[in-house]
């Protein structure tokens, strides 16, 4: 830890986020580069951690603090806590990742009854005064001395009521003066104690509150949600910045942009702004903004002074960012930059502009996105073909459609999202303390605010959709209902959003599938050039297999083929080849399966020709084709019902003397019937009784049953060559791959291997070619991974199956941990992450390691992939890469998101490195 705590603008590391804080570093940055950013400095993380360790600040600190700011003193010839020109500062708080409202900040800092004078003096504006001194008082209040807004805001309300007017800027120096008095009142009432006269005092606390929000609620749960762990972010650093105002009058403004549009992408100016209005009004919601275009007309020397500094801005940082300015009589501040957060949509297509722009390269281009935000792309959009009409109309805040019930609160919202329903949080505007809310929510609707208000940011951050600003609709929490037009919404009725278009509608409306723009496709592109892993998809039939095609798999990495038997023609065939007694009775069975089972992997081959398709002989345990036991005891019990009302019938038939001539149906209701399905499910019930296991997952699967049952390993094997060759013989070139599941020996494998290759010799003989095809293995068992040397003298590739892997390296049975008490284990922090979802690098990785090393010691052309879960996960993608696998398979739509993972892995692992 080094000693200094504080640091100005014109001196701190513009690169050390860690330190500064991300708005901290970009503050110095800004300066050093010559933006014209208001004089200030910065406190770092370290000052925070020290602080919430000790829970008192670092002796030196205020006198660090001091110099710095009799340094600002200078720079702008003011004076902090005295007339005639007062300095005032805001206190902001900045980690070193952007958590957008989750932590506390303090503006006009330094105001109090002397300065006030002053300021009144200095201005000639009591108005403007009043207004800052109100807006510090109750700021001030509620994040450093923890007074509810609600207190300050019953005064403010009534005395806006009293005058008549609904917004503040109706209000008059005298109503504000009244204001402030009665918020000095507030705070000595829940308090207990007067304000604080001394600045010095106010900047202590106020420095004091912003450390302590790191560990506030929101943040804390912030964090969780976005997966920030300490070495990404520790602490937050406080910014201590001369004060500018936008609201001294009609020369003054105060605004937020975009370098580019981060709805579309659209390389054009973008933002929003209020003339005489302090920052908080636009990002609050508080009033809606205007769009920047306006300003041009309206202002256009600054106008045109904006423009150069956005140009600048993404010149410097060659990324999209996301700035606040303020204009203070005709003078343009910058108050902080970051880079700017957009939908996925935006974010290829700024990749893409920016490549093409030649501000960025291809590996700039790649590595800029992150790979999960594509998951947005996926998103469903209102069926076009819909002809409901809309309720109201609000802004486009943030892409994709949603329907869910409307709930008016966060609380709510949380619990209701709980449960499983699916949710539209609606309120006036929302508000940091909302973000529980959003977690849940499908969709958020707002009435108040613009496209860059907190309900807007949030939401496109989550990528949730999002319509902000709908005017048309009055919320009315109290009476749970919200009213538009003639129509009331009643907490609870269903509504659907268009965050796209900005349209509210009653009811569920139809959704469609989102598609691949071409953007995407270039940049997907890019990302196979240069990726070393392969990307293949987890895909059973012929139709998922097209859909991955379509995303961009490369192959199949696994084609459960039980996944095939559950199919309505097929099950009863299954069954019969479960109850048979004896081989004879289940190869009859397996001889009705082979032509379909082949004309499936005909099919699967054919799609995904020329690509490999890795079909996965059979591997559950038998009974999850059969019903359970319960349910066969009800249908027994059932049957047995039925056969008594027959026999009933049949007696009362038998009192007529001649045989009545009844229509076909009841005529062939017979008792036979019956006993025949009464047999088959007795014989189910016993064959159900003799398989069960106490712990099915770890007892008769896999290769356990292929060796138990060769003839059904056979059928498959038969079914996936004989396709080959009819495949072949249509002159396409397939590259089937057969692997075994389950295994922990390589003589299970070498018993296997002897079917294989018993079959493969007939048909070639038959066919006159040499078939062509992958003979290998799924690791998932820990045993495997210790054998891997073994297993690689007999197969020709490995496919880690990390679901199963997963299961016994922690012994957690995968049906029951994420249901029981994984999520406590998260919220608990004793794992950082569901293993079942993210590999378990430290872990389970180190068994990959080993049997990749061991594997390919022995055999150093053995393929090797990945087709668990966490094969689409891009952390757990990047260790594949390190470790050297060929290829990860997962689920068709995280196609594109293991593509560009695959691309960022490589690209990361070079520039690691280089360094
Ligand atoms: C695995 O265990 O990772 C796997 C892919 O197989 P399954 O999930 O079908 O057991
Ligand atoms: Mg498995």
């Amino acid at each position: 830890m080094t000693n200094r705590h504080v640091y100005s603008f014109a001196e701190g590391d513009g690169h050390n986020k860690k330190l500064l804080g991300g708005k901290g570093a970009n503050l110095c940055e800004m300066t050093q580069i010559g933006i014209n950013v208001p004089p200030g400095f910065v406190i770092t993380t370290e000052a925070c951690l020290d602080y919430l360790e000790r829970d008192e600040l670092p002796p030196e600190l205020m006198g660090e603090v001091t110099a710095e700011i009799e340094k600002l003193e200078s720079a702008t010839g003011k004076t902090f806590g005295r007339g005639p020109d007062p300095l005032l500062v805001s206190v902001r708080s900045g980690s070193a990742l952007s958590m957008p409202g989750m932590m506390d900040t303090v503006l006009n800092l330094g105001l109090n009854e002397e300065t006030l004078a002053g300021l009144i003096e200095q201005t000639g504006d009591e108005r403007f005064a009043y207004d800052a001194y109100r807006r510090f008082i109750q700021l001030f209040g509620k994040v450093a001395l923890g007074i509810d807004d609600e207190h300050f805001d019953e005064h403010f309300e009534a005395i806006k009521k009293r005058v008549g007017v609904k917004a503040d800027v109706g209000l008059e120096a005298d109503h504000l003066r009244e204001i402030s008095d009665k918020f000095l009142g507030v705070v000595r009432r829940e308090s207990g104690q007067e304000f604080p006269h001394d600045v010095m005092k106010q900047l202590q606390l106020a420095v004091e509150a912003v450390f302590r929000s790191w560990m506030g609620k929101r943040a804390v749960d912030y964090r969780r949600e976005f997966h920030i762990t300490p070495d990404m972010a520790n602490g937050t650093a406080v910014n201590i910045c001369t004060m500018v105002f936008g609201n001294k009058g009609d020369d003054c403004a105060t605004g937020v942009g975009f370098t580019r549009n981060p709805g579309t992408g659209e390389n054009e100016m973008f933002g929003e702004y209020l003339t005489n209005a302090q920052g908080e009004d636009v990002v609050a919601g508080i009033r809606t903004p205007k769009a920047l275009s306006e300003l041009q007309q309206e202002m256009p020397t600054q106008y045109e002074q904006l423009v150069a500094l956005r140009n600048t801005l993404e010149s410097h940082y060659l990324e999209v960012q996301d700035y606040e300015f303020t204009i203070e009589k005709g003078i343009l501040y910058c108050l902080q930059t970051r880079n700017g957060k957009m939908n996925a949509a935006a974010t290829v297509k700024t990749s893409v502009d920016m490549y093409k722009e030649d501000l960025i390269s291809k590996e700039q281009a790649l590595l800029r996105i992150d790979p999960e935000l594509l998951e947005q792309l996926l998103h469903p959009s209102l069926d076009p073909a819909s002809t409901d009409e809309p309720i109201a109309t609000g802004l486009p805040a943030s892409p994709g459609a949603a329907s869910g019930k409307c709930v008016f609160d966060a609380d709510l919202a949380e619990k209701l999202g709980k449960v499983g329903d699916d949710i539209i949080l609606v309120r006036e505007e929302t508000r940091p303390e909302d973000i529980h809310g959003f977690f849940a929510a499908q969709g958020i609707l707002t009435s108040r605010g613009g496209k860059t208000s907190h309900a807007a940011v949030v939401a496109r951050g989550m990528g949730k959709p999002c319509v902000a600003g709908a005017e048309g609709i009055i919320v009315d929490v109290a009476l749970r209902q919200a009213h538009v037009g003639g129509n009331i919404i009643h907490e609870g009725d269903v509504i659907t959003l268009d965050g796209g278009t900005g349209m509210v509608y009653l009811g569920a409306i139809p959704t469609i599938q989102a598609h691949f723009s071409d953007d995407l496709h270039t940049l997907l592109g890019w990302a196979d050039e240069e990726a070393d892993l392969k990307v293949l998809a987890n895909a059973d039939t012929p139709e998922a297999a097209q859909r991955a095609r379509d995303y961009g798999a490369m192959g199949i990495g696994l084609c459960r083929t039980e996944r095939m038997f559950n199919a309505s023609d097929r099950l009863p065939i299954v069954i019969d080849m479960i109850l048979a007694n004896n081989e004879e009775d289940r190869k009859e069975a397996l001889d009705r399966l082979l032509p379909i089972q082949r004309a499936d992997f005909i099919e699967l081959f054919t799609v995904m020709s020329p690509n490999p398709v890795t079909v996965r002989l059979l591997d559950p345990p038998m009974h999850e084709f059969l019903p359970t036991e319960n349910d066969l005891l009800e249908q027994i019990e059932t049957l047995r019902l039925y056969r008594d009302v027959i026999r009933g019938r049949q007696a009362a038939l038998d009192t007529f003397s001649m045989e009545p001539d009844l229509p076909k149906p009841f005529a062939e209701l017979s008792e036979e019937l019956v006993n025949d399905a009464l047999i088959k499910k007795e014989r189910m019930l016993k064959k159900v009784r003799e398989l069960h296991e106490v712990n099915p997952m770890l007892g008769h699967r896999g290769v356990r049953l292929g060796i138990a049952y060769p003839e059904i390993y056979a059928m498959q094997i038969k079914a996936i060559l004989e396709a080959t060759v009819e495949c072949a013989k249509k002159g396409l070139s397939v590259r089937p791959e057969i692997m075994v599941p389950q295994v922990i020996t390589s003589q299970e494998v070498a018993y296997v291997r002897r079917t294989v290759d018993e079959l493969t010799k007939q048909l070639e003989k038959d066919f006159g070619k040499e078939l062509r095809f992958k003979f290998g293995t799924m690791i998932e068992t820990v045993r495997a991974c210790t054998r891997a040397t073994q297993l690689a003298s007999s197969v020709e590739f490995f496919s880690f199956g990390t679901n199963d892997l997963t299961q016994a390296t922690f012994s957690f049975s995968r049906e029951d941990a994420e249901n029981k008490f994984l999520p406590m284990y998260n919220e608990y922090e004793i794992l950082q992450d569901n293993p079942f979802e993210v590999l378990d690098i430290q872990g389970l990785g180190q068994l990959i390691d080993m049997a990749v090393y061991r594997g390919r010691k022995q055999r150093p052309d053995l393929k090797i992939g990945i087709c668990g879960e966490q094969g689409g996960h891009p952390a757990s993608i990047e260790f594949c890469h390190k470790v050297g696998l060929d290829y990860v398979s997962c689920s068709g739509p995280r196609v594109p998101i293991a593509r560009l993972a695959a691309a960022n892995a490589k690209l990361r692992a070079q520039e690691a490195e280089a360094t």
